[in-house]
């Protein structure tokens, strides 16, 4: 099909997929979201599995339209025909009342459009008309209903609580006359628009902590009995949402904490994390929570360009290690830090030092 840029093979024959499967299998441990561009200057491009574009002038442009189909799931705001016909983020068969992104209608150049005139295309409507977003012509911005799609993709694809301390959310003890630092090291947008609320027994922190990253909790707050729970929430406040998604931009975390004990107990056992694991960078150490079998992890650091910048042997206590970076590594900078143990656990990540 003309315009249509697409790895070998079609239909069924998933020939040329596969082949690219395998080499991505062989030479990237871990990757989100693949582009093929193709060294010619003929227009075209596809998303789905795999994004592709070439490098005629408008390439870089119908990318990030290809980009929006593969990494967000939206849909063509055009009439691509009746086979792409189908109940998406962008595209719908509801009533104004019930549809998706009845939050933005009547605003921002959204409604609700009958893609054609007659036959299926009737049926199917979109959230702008007549050019207005870059899912149907090249060059306009994405219209505020993919765009809210596309940061609550890139929130869920994402982990807003980048860090945080202690790294165990249960079993987290202040002894009388003491008390304890809470960390969040958050994923922000740029202008920073989240907001951060703390509260504890449900009762809300001072107003003072509100957005603090950082809470101190004395044993005089918490009961003296049972369990205590301080959670953060954080939401992002940006205009550019109104929830018409999945609220991946509303999350938070929640510590559950007990007065007295022998002190503060931290990282007391391999499901310290959600997700059991944690390779991070924050004040210029990388800190590592790994599967608690591991006695043994080999640790690496790379630049962007492959080039070693350090490398250790370290000792796991508990699934817990945390290794002080040498001045030669500087900060602000992305590193793949790779982390390999004794059990076969293997893991690289790209992190910025800070
Ligand atoms: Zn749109």
């Amino acid at each position: 099909m003309e315009r249509l840029l697409t790895i070998d093979g079609s239909g069924s024959d998933r020939t040329g997929t596969n082949r690219l499967r395998a080499v991505l299998r062989n030479n990237f441990n871990e990757y989100d979201q693949v582009i093929m561009l193709v060294n010619s200057t003929k227009y075209g491009g596809s998303g789905g599995e795999f994004s592709t574009s070439s490098v005629h002038n408008s390439g870089a442009e119908l990318l990030r339209h290809e980009l929006a189909h593969s990494l967000v799931g939206l849909i063509d705001e055009y009439w691509a025909g009746d086979g792409y016909a189908t109940d998406r983020l962008n595209m719908t068969r509801a009533s104004a009342e019930t549809m998706r992104w009845r939050l933005w209608n009547g605003s921002a150049n959204i409604g609700r459009f009958a893609h054609g005139t007659s036959g299926l295309s009737a049926q199917y409507f979109k959230p702008t008309t007549g050019g207005r977003c870059k899912m149907e012509v090249l060059n306009p911005r994405l219209c505020a209903v993919c765009t809210e799609f596309t940061i609550e993709k890139i929130y869920e694809m994402s982990d807003i609580f980048d860090d945080y301390y202690p790294q165990n959310l249960t079993g987290v003890q202040i002894a009388d006359g003491s008390s304890l630092e809470f960390e969040l090291y958050l994923l922000t947008p740029f202008p920073n628009t989240q907001r951060i609320r703390w509260t504890l027994n449900n009762q809300a922190l001072p107003a003072n902590t509100n957005n603090l990253a950082v809470v101190q909790i004395s044993a005089t707050q918490l009961t003296a009995t049972g369990n205590n729970r301080l959670t953060a929430t954080i939401q992002d406040t940006s205009s550019m949402l109104r929830g018409i998604g999945r609220n991946e931009s509303l999350q938070t975390i929640t510590w559950n904490i007990t007065r007295g004990g022998g002190g503060v107990a931290i990282l007391d056992n391999d499901n310290a994390r959600a997700r059991g694991v944690f390779v991070g960078i924050s004040n210029q150490e990388i800190r590592l929570l790994l599967p608690s079998a591991a006695n043994k992890a080999d640790v690496a650091l790379y630049d962007i360009k492959g080039r070693l910048l350090f490398r250790t042997d370290v000792n796991i206590k508990g699934s817990f290690a945390s290794i002080a970076l040498p001045k030669s590594v500087a900060t602000n900078q992305a590193v793949i830090l790779q982390v390999k143990t004794d059990t076969g656990f293997n893991k690289n990540k790209m992190v910025l030092v800070r």
